[in-house]
């Protein structure tokens, strides 16, 4: 029997677990979906597609309203089948044997798992203790492995937390390679990284259509960056990759940003509303630039009030075995209901703990 590469056999894949609950708060997804009207144009759209044909191999009407979105130029802009292709079509350009990618953990972890698959080594800086970035770190890593490629996600996933424009800056001056910013979440934080983006750096920034603009079905993501760059991406990419319907899905959603801006605000309030209620409890919540709360109960286990929270078909995402993450949870802003019904379930779980811990001290 074939049996899979050497390098691969530690891996362990991505697991996110697909559970029928009530409340489903745990996969960073838009609680909106995209509004009527771009349901409209896209089925009246998709009707006269012609089927029979490749689609557009240059997605040239998609990367065009990205970059007119954005004001930048279509050469500077490569579109996948979700930010993650984005991702793995840079490592197999830049990474892959031989060469090293640089993490600082904790951090999403399909950058590391992505670099893996590539046949790149990684090497892991460690963030400081409230999840920062640590200057002193982050150049101990770039001087000491001269990494090929270095990731920076900025608002962090899993810990929301959004780094300052000097240290992105430091770091983009300082790396001896590609720098990726990965701004899944950029639209729910107060900066973003695109100013930096320039003909003559090596520096992308990564966006998705999976999150703020409610289309995780659609698959589809894209990156800022020098024109070479995306020439290289071409090089590696698989012809047609990009269907001929999502073009057309994601053409027409950037027809409505207004309303995508509306429910950012929506959002970024109620995620402001689940922070100042987790901080009612005795629990550390990690301020956030992202539409999820990382966050840690001080006066019982992570995983027990996880457990407590599914009880109740409530699910977030368990991080509290994850290294670096003891006892942490990470909580996707929903919609008001739910968000409503996952702190009334905090707080239920956490009286009930509280009356085990007082009868067993009495
Ligand atoms: C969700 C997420 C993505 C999105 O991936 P898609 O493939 O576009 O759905 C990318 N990066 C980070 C950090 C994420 O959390």
């Amino acid at each position: 029997m074939i049996s899979v590469r050497d390098d691969l056999r530690a891996l362990e894949g991505y697991h996110s677990p697909q559970v029928e609950v009530r409340v489903r708060l745990n996969t960073n997804e838009s609680p909106f979906a995209p509004p009527d009207a771009w349901r409209e144009e896209y089925a009246a759209a998709i009707a006269d597609l012609d089927w029979h044909r490749y689609p557009d191999r240059n997605a040239t009407k998609l990367r065009t309203a990205i970059a007119d979105l954005h004001g930048v130029d279509p050469a500077q802009v490569f579109v996948a089948n979700g930010s993650n292709e984005v991702l793995q079509t840079l490592l197999l350009a830049y990474g892959g044997p031989g060469r090293t990618v640089a993490t600082f953990e904790p951090t999403y972890q399909l950058h590391a798992q992505i670099s893996r698959v590539s046949g790149a080594t990684v090497v892991e800086g460690e963030r400081d203790e409230n999840f920062r970035l640590d200057p002193a770190e982050m150049r101990r890593v770039l001087e000491t492995y001269s990494p090929e490629v270095t990731f920076l996600c900025s608002p962090n996933n899993p810990t929301g937390v959004v780094e300052p424009v000097e240290l992105v800056t430091e770091l983009i001056d300082l790396a001896p390679g590609l720098v990726i910013i990965d701004e899944a979440y950029v639209q729910f934080a107060d900066w973003t990284a695109l100013d930096l983006v320039r003909e003559d750096r090596s520096m992308v920034v990564v966006r998705t259509f999976s999150k703020t603009w409610g289309m995780a079905a659609a698959r589809l993501g894209y990156l800022i960056g020098p024109s070479w760059l995306v020439t290289d991406l071409e090089k590696v990419v698989l012809p047609y990759h990009l269907d001929a319907a999502k073009q057309v899905a994601g053409t027409l959603a950037l027809g409505h940003v207004a309303e995508m801006e509306r429910r950012v605000r929506a959002i970024v309030a109620e995620r402001e509303r689940i922070a100042a209620g987790l901080a009612l409890h005795d629990i550390e919540v990690i301020p956030s630039g992202a539409n999820f709360i990382l966050f840690r109960p001080r006066r019982m286990g992570g995983r027990a009030l996880w457990e407590g929270l599914l009880a109740r078909s409530v699910l977030v995402r368990d991080c509290s075995g994850w290294p670096r993450l003891a006892d942490c949870l990470r909580v996707t802003v929903g919609t008001e209901e739910e968000n409503t019904a996952f702190l009334d379930a905090v707080a239920e779980v956490l009286a009930a703990a509280s009356l085990v811990r007082s009868a067993s001290e009495s």
